[in-house]
């Protein structure tokens, strides 16, 4: 019963992703990574086992630093003391490091670890999302763009699903060219629909 409420939710949460730019199966592993790291440093940083997993990276790979960075940033109430005690775990390798040792830095990430195992729950959520036909036709008709990376992996768990993503592109190129041609000074008159201004950043989220 859980699981069903649980599934319900977010397919609810894949109904509103679609209404905006971009992969809704990336902008869900992302945030399940952003909580994360919230949870990160709110209170797990107290735990022994979460400081052990990230001295066994060891620490973040570059892209979690950034997303570290980024969040505590966004999120100061979080402060950091957290932060702090993680990466003094790691300062004998940072030294080590630049003592000539080879030290594969954020060769574990932790938050790797994390995303891929979101990434492949929301690739089976998005599968069965469209294993509807309905929803299927709400996800070709949306804004929404699934991107390259996971249109490869959910091209043979469903079979009507290039089509549907050749003809989205085809839509968004269409749009793209429109606006370029609007652009011309003899047709700046004609209005320009939002599909044509954001297509240029739909193409750039499906090959990001
Ligand atoms: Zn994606
Ligand atoms: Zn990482």
């Amino acid at each position: 019963m859980k699981k069903e409420i649980e599934s319900g939710y977010l397919i609810g949460k894949i109904d509103e992703l679609l209404d905006k730019v971009g992969c809704p199966i990336c902008k869900l592993t992302v945030e399940s990574v952003d909580d994360n790291i919230d949870a990160l440093f709110y209170e797990n940083v107290n735990d022994p086992s979460e400081r052990k997993k990230f001295s066994s990276g060891p620490g973040f790979c570059p892209k979690h630093l950034k997303m570290v960075e980024d969040h505590l940033r966004a999120h100061p109430e979080l402060g950091i003391l957290g932060v702090s005690v993680l990466y003094g775990t790691i300062s004998d390798e940072i030294i080590h490091a630049l003592d000539g040792e080879s030290i594969n830095f954020g060769k574990n990430c932790q938050m790797c670890a994390v995303e891929r195992g979101a990434e492949r729950r929301y690739l089976d959520l998005f599968a069965q999302y469209i294993s509807n036909e309905e929803r299927l036709k709400r996800y070709e008709n949306s804004i929404s763009m699934v991107c390259l990376t996971h249109t490869n992996e959910l091209l043979n768990r469903n079979t009507n699903f290039k089509r549907v993503q050749i003809s989205k592109m085809e839509r968004v190129i269409n749009a793209l060219k429109e606006f370029i041609r609007k652009n011309d000074y003899r047709y700046s008159k004609e209005p320009i629909f939002v599909m044509e201004g954001e297509a240029w950043r739909i193409i750039s989220q499906f090959l990001s």
